[in-house]
């Protein structure tokens, strides 16, 4: 780990020369300086995530599609809420806090995520069909101060991204602010529904710069509103138009089901979004979890491969569309898949339990109990790190989902229990109802993934990508010790 003093002075010189470079990308000669800020993008992403430094550059290039997009990006977003953004999102997590949580992950010998999920309220404004939030009720909280400690011993371990979920996050809207004051080097992602965004609450968040937001939405008004409830289309799209006005960052959050797919795939869908500002489309598959919860709602096989294929083709360099979609199932293999029990990411829900991913409700820690680092500890997390990966193939990332033979076994193992609020969920119950799902996939999912990686494996241009934690820290810490004597220099000389 770095020193204070040493941290300190790299994140100052990272924030002079981001003034330079967004200086640089917003003048006359733009489009030459672009390459500096590759440069320096490709420099801090060279260890940890060489595909991300090779992908920027590969989509970067002079005319292209991504070139345009951020350009109107860096035009339309405030500058206080652009730079900080970066700092705390590219600088502290993606660079720093990777180093970071890969050097404690080395030395406390357990995942230490780089980004963590959290539900500050079970509470919602909202009661849309089917949302898990509707069963959970209003009845749990997770208090500032308990927000508040993990926030300060995650950071104490690298993690500067959290991302609130709920729950409506922002039905706790003071402390979300007073949370993203105090650690004004984190960043902070809302799972928002939108419909308590006003002028007032985005005037904060652009003194505050450091908070994006994940807007539900999904498709048209009518089946949007279907599910959502009537009038919420409009007040999502009113407050995109709000943050708009304000320059924030944001982009919207959506699970495709079996009954919504084509339309939040169209081309109208995406080209409104695009219309009103997004930046972004992240993806999820329908999860069949906790009480309520059906298995039909799943997408068939048919549909599933032509969600991977649609935002593959909107997401494309060439062609495409100027927004940034991701489909989380289908597009594992850039995060070499399943990224829960604290490999990349988990998640605590309102009662404080931790668990390893926002979709698997089963824990052995609680916030309220133990210390976030023991928490970590835990044996579900250790378990998901002795068993990670559970496929070859990364179209079958998911040990409940595509491998649910995977899931009965860790939780029996570790002895791990339900975390459902309402009622609880045995794993079993859990395994039965998707297990026809994960043997209809399998096929396909094969037949998909041989097309692209006829070895059956993906393999990594680089090394680095799939090493392993203790080769990837002993390699960051020789780095450190380099930039270590080089910012203590500069220190010295203020
Ligand atoms: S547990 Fe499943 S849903 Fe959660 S991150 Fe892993 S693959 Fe995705």
């Amino acid at each position: 780990m770095q020193s204070k003093l040493a941290h300190a002075a790299e994140r100052k010189a990272f924030s002079v020369a981001l003034d330079q470079i967004i200086k640089a990308a917003s003048g006359p000669d733009r489009e030459k300086n672009l390459d500096k800020l590759l440069d320096m993008a490709s420099n801090l992403l060279k260890d940890t995530s060489p595909g991300a430094a090779r992908g920027l550059r590969n989509g970067l290039y002079p005319g292209s599609k991504y070139e345009k997009f951020l350009f109107q990006v860096i035009d339309e977003t405030d500058p206080h809420v652009l730079k900080t953004t970066v700092l705390n999102g590219g600088y502290e997590a993606a660079f720093r806090g990777l180093r970071d949580t890969t050097a404690n992950a080395d030395k406390e010998q357990c995942n230490v995520p780089w980004i963590i999920l959290f539900d500050p309220t079970s509470a919602c404004n909202k009661h849309c069909i089917g949302c898990w939030a509707a069963d959970y009720g209003n009845a749990l909280n997770l208090t500032f101060d308990e927000c508040d400690s993990l926030v300060s011993q995650a950071k104490a371990l690298g993690t500067h991204l959290f991302m609130l979920t709920g729950g409506e996050p922002l039905v706790r809207k003071k402390d979300v602010l007073r949370l993203a004051e105090k650690h004004n080097d984190c960043l902070f992602n809302i799972f928002t529904n939108a419909s308590l965004v006003d002028d007032a609450f985005c005037k904060e968040v652009q003194r505050l710069g450091n908070i994006v937001f994940s807007v539900s939405v999904e498709g048209t008004e009518e089946t949007n509103d279907g599910r959502r409830g009537e009038g919420s289309y409009e007040e999502v799209m009113a407050a995109f138009d709000l943050m708009h006005k304000y320059g924030l960052l944001y982009g919207t959050s959506t699970a495709y089901t079996r009954l919504n797919i084509e339309a939040v795939t169209s081309d109208d869908y995406f080209d409104n979004l695009i219309a009103h500002g997004c930046r972004f489309a992240w993806f999820f598959h329908y999860m069949p979890v906790g009480e309520g919860a059906s298995a039909d709602l799943m997408p068939t096989v048919e549909q599933r491969e032509y969600v991977m294929k649609r935002i593959r083709e909107v997401r494309a360099v060439k062609g495409g569309k100027p927004i940034f979609a991701m489909d989380f199932q289908n597009d594992g293999e850039f995060v070499g898949g399943c990224i829960a029990g604290g490999r990349v990411y988990c998640h605590v829900n309102a009662r404080g339990d931790v668990e390893p991913c926002v979709f698997i409700h089963y824990s052995n820690a609680n916030i309220r109990d133990m210390s976030w680092l023991d928490c970590l500890k835990q044996p579900i997390f250790q378990s998901y790190r002795a068993h990670y990966p559970w496929n070859d193939n990364l179209l079958q990332p998911c040990p409940m989902l595509e491998n649910p033979e995977i899931l009965p076994e860790i939780v029996h193992q570790t002895d791990a229990k339900s975390t459902q609020y309402t009622a609880e969920e045995s794993v079993e119950t859990l395994h039965d109802r998707v297990a026809p799902y994960a043997a209809s996939w399998a096929p396909e999912a094969k037949r998909l993934w041989l097309d692209e990686h006829p070895t059956g494996k993906k393999i990594y241009a680089d090394a680095m990508s799939n090493e392993k934690i203790s080769v990837k820290a002993k390699l960051i810490a020789e780095e450190e010790a380099e930039a270590e004597k080089k910012y203590a220099g500069v220190d010295q000389q203020q």
